[in-house]
């Protein structure tokens, strides 16, 4: 399911880098990251990422006690990513399932990060950006997530909901293991983005030559 929330034509940028993004000052997602500016507004990176593709992860039904009683609302996890080394994950809440989805896709936006891809599989030592670069770990809510690398042709060894958010990084092959007592798949998903977003904050030997 795909729903499209951003119109960039309309767009007027509240922030100086959206300005920039706007006016064709920054033309590459890959500046944003290399100068350390924080994405504040979802159309920089449907300007950047034109081909950014959406997927809902979980809707959940929440109470919430409020000043007049309980409360029903709708959680939307959704995921972000243009199947080429950026994803994206966000939540959002709403009283309306489709309004939850839409806030959801803008904060899966903002939160955008590049992956690390390489051929971390000493199997295959292929070379090419098929899956990790290495072991990586991630945490969220007592759920740690470890994606291994896999050689090519193995596909992806993980859950439906992980298979999503991996595919939109651009991640081919690899095993997932995961640990923890409260595997709900908010958590999950979010633990499974910790350890994409790990892949670059390790420092590898590799990188000492460049
Ligand atoms: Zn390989």
């Amino acid at each position: 399911m795909t729903y499209k929330t951003s119109k960039i034509d309309v767009w007027i940028p509240r922030t100086n880098l959206g300005r920039m993004v706007k006016d064709g000052k920054i033309i590459s997602i890959e500046e944003v990251f290399q100068e350390g500016l924080k994405i504040r507004e979802s159309q920089i990176v449907d300007t950047l990422l034109p081909d950014l593709q959406e997927e809902v992860i979980n809707v959940n039904l929440v109470q919430q006690q409020t000043d007049a009683g309980e409360k029903s609302r709708f959680k939307a996890e959704v995921a972000v990513g243009n199947k080429d080394g950026f994803i994206g994950l966000g939540s959002g809440k709403a009283s309306q399932v489709r309004n939850a989805i839409q806030k959801g896709a803008v904060a899966a936006r903002i939160n955008v990060i590049p992956v690390r891809r390489g051929c971390g599989s000493w199997e295959c030592g292929c070379g090419q950006h098929h899956s990790v670069p290495f072991e990586t770990i991630g945490k969220c809510g007592g759920v740690t997530v470890r994606i291994i690398p896999g050689p090519r042709g193995l596909g992806l060894v993980a859950s439906s909901n992980t298979k999503t958010i991996l595919n939109l990084a651009g991640i081919k092959d690899c095993w997932i293991k995961s640990f923890g007592s409260t595997r709900t798949t908010p958590s999950f998903a979010y633990a499974v983005f910790d350890a994409l977003k790990n892949t670059y904050r390790l420092i590898t030997p590799s990188d000492w030559v460049k």
